[in-house]
């Protein structure tokens, strides 16, 4: 395996180095017989190494070739030896951390790298003091001294390196100026652009390709980058993700020192498959959604999740190319799966189940549910005794091949953002499922759940000043945060999972549990710098997903950072009664104590109750109305009664006290709830008021 020299960062004497992943590696020693650096680094737990030539890593790196002349002078320090760059230590002033043990960047592994200004080749110095004695020993210099000797017993051999020296010197001198040259400074941010590019330009690129094996994954979790927009390439944004492999992510964040130096933190992010910015929706779809197809057709249960930023690509992913206005949506997944459903159901042994398939296709939003195939008519979501999950009248539509299925993407995309200015100004505030169902003799054989989720930067808006902004920021934030526990519970006999927390995970409800389910979360970013922030939180998010299948021991054991939070809560809550939903909520919270603050608690819970009580009163008014058509039917008939000469008074005066007692507790009824409900509205904004706005951190 070839180990490719990096750059040398912060002025330190270690390269990050390449072996198709990225090991940091170190430089050890110089070895001024033969011109090489030896590098070490860890690979599985091993330490490796390797003597690399000098020649290679100027060729290699530029910036870090000498200048001058490199040999002793009695007025230049002696070029250091072995022992004084012995740096086996990284200094803890650095944020750069060394590979992890098996050998796999992971969350939140962070190489910096630094480059003062274009140009300036001053990165191979000595190592600062610390490591570094300021003058060489005695034993040093005499052992320098006997260098030159022996080389002046081989004068052309020297002769011969001076040469080559000065010509890498000329060489260097005319790199330097042409990079000079083309250093555009009018680019904004153009240190960091640079900063960038070198970084690039050591890597080895080994993006995915067809070739490469579909995994098995019960869990999959990917990402997929989007190239920069129009909007991005105006304002000339710059591209600050690389995706090196076909598993890792790197963020270039740019930040700045106490000094104002500017440098890149470079975090690197490890997923199942990593698609960049040119894969087509095919070849996402052949690594994400398609081997969820086979699934469904093995009575399993399959769900296939878009996750990121609004503008990220979700609808891009799942739902088909926009060109210009119009969305080609035989290109999406949706349509994708769609057709391999078809396919795979002429398969022989799948014909003879006789199957049908079925599609639906709804819009969860703020809580509620709307069928996107019925004129966007609002579902009620009940569940019966035996915890199953109904979305009340959704329409399911049979078809019977791909174009049918086209079909309704069509009428449900057009649906969903009928009277909207923008597309993406109500889709970001809603999630929208779309499933294939499989049915043999009407019962259910395998379903499908392809999810463009709501953007994930609306689940901080739950400060609003606004309450339905917040109310839907609440859903959202809920939401995200019960379906990352749902599928950390997937397939683990977890005695009972937060799913009632929010509709999104009630109604999936039924494909995260089984053994036979699956599913696959797509993580989309944007590239730009302008969405760094929200870019790295969809990381952080999809980085959760999965690296909680992994650690076992955290999911079994439950962490709770906090317990004395945990019990306070537990009083809060007390006092205000409980219901499944807030149950739920309460587990969902106490599970994700780092993100939720207490605050942001209370404030759910009371959107929690708050909505709650709406749905109660709406249905009690709905009950109300009904009966008081049949009050005034009664009083009707009552009132006609008097007309006669001789009616009766007393069964008058009787019949009509009953209804209006009837009507008097009936109504204070009512008008008590209103005021709870009122009086929760009124909770539910104070809560808000305690959540502290998100500080907008600013980019550089
Ligand atoms: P989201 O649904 O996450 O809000 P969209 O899917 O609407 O984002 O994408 C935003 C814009 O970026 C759209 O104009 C879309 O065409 C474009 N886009 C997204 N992903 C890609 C991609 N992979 N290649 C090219 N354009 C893309
Ligand atoms: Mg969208």
């Amino acid at each position: 395996q070839a180990v490719y020299f990096g750059h040398v960062y912060n002025d330190q004497p270690h390269v990050l180095s390449v072996t198709g992943r990225i090991h940091q590696a170190m430089v050890t020693s110089l070895n001024e017989d033969n011109e090489s650096v030896t590098v070490e680094w860890i690979e599985n737990g091993d330490t490796k190494g390797k003597e690399i030539d000098l020649e290679s890593i100027f060729a290699l790196n530029p910036d870090v070739a000498p200048e001058e002349e490199t040999a002793p002078s009695p007025e230049t320090p002696p070029p250091p030896t072995p022992t004084s760059v012995k740096v086996n230590k990284i200094p803890k002033n650095r944020r750069t951390i060394a590979p992890t043990k098996n050998d796999t960047p992971s969350r939140d592994n962070r190489v910096v790298s630094t480059r003062a200004r274009p140009a300036q080749p001053q990165q191979l110095e000595p190592a600062p003091p610390v490591q570094q004695p300021a003058q060489p020993t005695q034993a040093q210099t005499a052992q320098q001294l006997a260098n030159a000797r022996r080389k002046s017993n081989c004068v052309k051999e020297v002769e011969k390196l001076q040469e080559k020296r000065e010509r890498r010197r000329i060489q260097q001198q005319e790199l330097r100026e042409k990079k000079a040259q083309e250093v555009d400074t009018t680019v904004p941010n153009y240190e960091i652009l640079y900063m960038i590019r070198d970084f690039r330009a050591s890597l080895d690129y080994r993006p995915l390709s067809t070739a490469d094996l579909i995994e098995e994954h019960r869990i999959c979790v990917c990402v997929r980058k989007r190239p920069l927009n129009k909007k991005e390439l105006t304002i000339r944004d710059l591209d600050v993700i690389t995706i090196p492999s076909k598993d890792v992510v790197m963020v270039h964040e740019p930040k700045q020192k106490v000094d104002l130096t500017r440098y890149l933190e470079n975090q690197t992010f490890r997923f199942d498959y990593a698609f960049d910015d040119s894969t087509t929706n095919e070849m996402v779809y052949r690594f994400t959604a398609r081997p969820l197809v086979e699934t469904i057709f093995e009575r399993g249960m399959a769900t296939c999740f878009a996750y990121g930023q609004t503008g990220s690509g979700k609808t891009h992913t799942m739902g088909g190319d926009f060109s210009g206005k119009n969305q080609d949506c035989s290109k999406g997944i949706y349509a994708l799966a769609a057709r391999d459903v078809f396919v795979m159901l002429k398969k022989p042994c799948y014909r003879k189940l006789e199957l049908q398939v079925y599609a639906t296709f709804f819009e969860i939003y703020s809580g509620k549910v709307f069928d996107l195939l019925n004129g966007k008519a609002k579902l009620r979501v009940l569940e019966d005794g035996k915890q199953q999950v109904q979305v009340v009248g959704l329409h399911e539509r049979d078809v019977k091949c791909t174009e049918d299925v086209l079909k309704l993407i069509e009428v449900g995309n057009s649906c969903r953002t009928s009277g909207q200015t923008s597309a993406n100004a109500h889709s970001s505030r809603s999630h929208a499922v779309f499933q294939i169902i499989l049915r043999r003799k009407g019962k259910m054989h395998g379903k499908f759940s392809l999810i463009d989720l709501a953007g994930n930067e609306r689940g901080a808006d739950t400060s609003s000043a606004d309450r339905q902004t917040r109310l839907e920021g609440a859903e959202i934030n809920k939401s995200l945060l019960a379906l990352k526990e749902c599928i950390r519970a997937l397939g683990r006999n977890k005695p009972h999972t937060p799913f009632r927390a929010s509709k999104l995970t009630q109604v999936l409800r039924d494909s995260f549990i089984g053994e036979n389910s699956r599913t696959c979360m797509i993580a989309t970013i944007s590239p730009g710098m302008t969405s760094c922030e929200n870019t790295l939180n969809t990381l952080r998010y999809a980085n959760r997903v999965k690296e909680l299948t992994v650690d076992t021991n955290q999911v079994i054991e439950g962490v709770r950072p906090n317990i004395h939070v945990v019990d306070q809560l537990d009083d809060d809550w007390d006092h205000l009664g409980s219901s499944p939903q807030r149950d739920d909520l309460k587990l969902l919270c106490e599970q994700n104590l780092e993100e939720v603050s207490p605050q942001l608690l209370t404030f759910h819970e009371a959107v929690s109750q708050m909505v709650e009580m709406e749905e109660q009163v709406l249905e009690d008014h709905r009950a109300v109305f009904q009966e008081s058509i049949r009050w005034l039917e009664d009083e009707k008939v009552l009132l006609e009664m008097t007309e006669e000469v001789d009616y009766d008074v007393d069964s008058y005066a009787t019949q009509l006290e009953q209804i209006l007692d009837q009507k008097i507790d009936i109504l204070t009824e009512l008008r008590d709830k209103v005021k709870s409900f009122r009086s929760s509205l009124q909770e539910e904004e104070q809560a808000s008021k305690q959540i502290n706005p998100k500080r907008p951190r600013a980019l550089l």
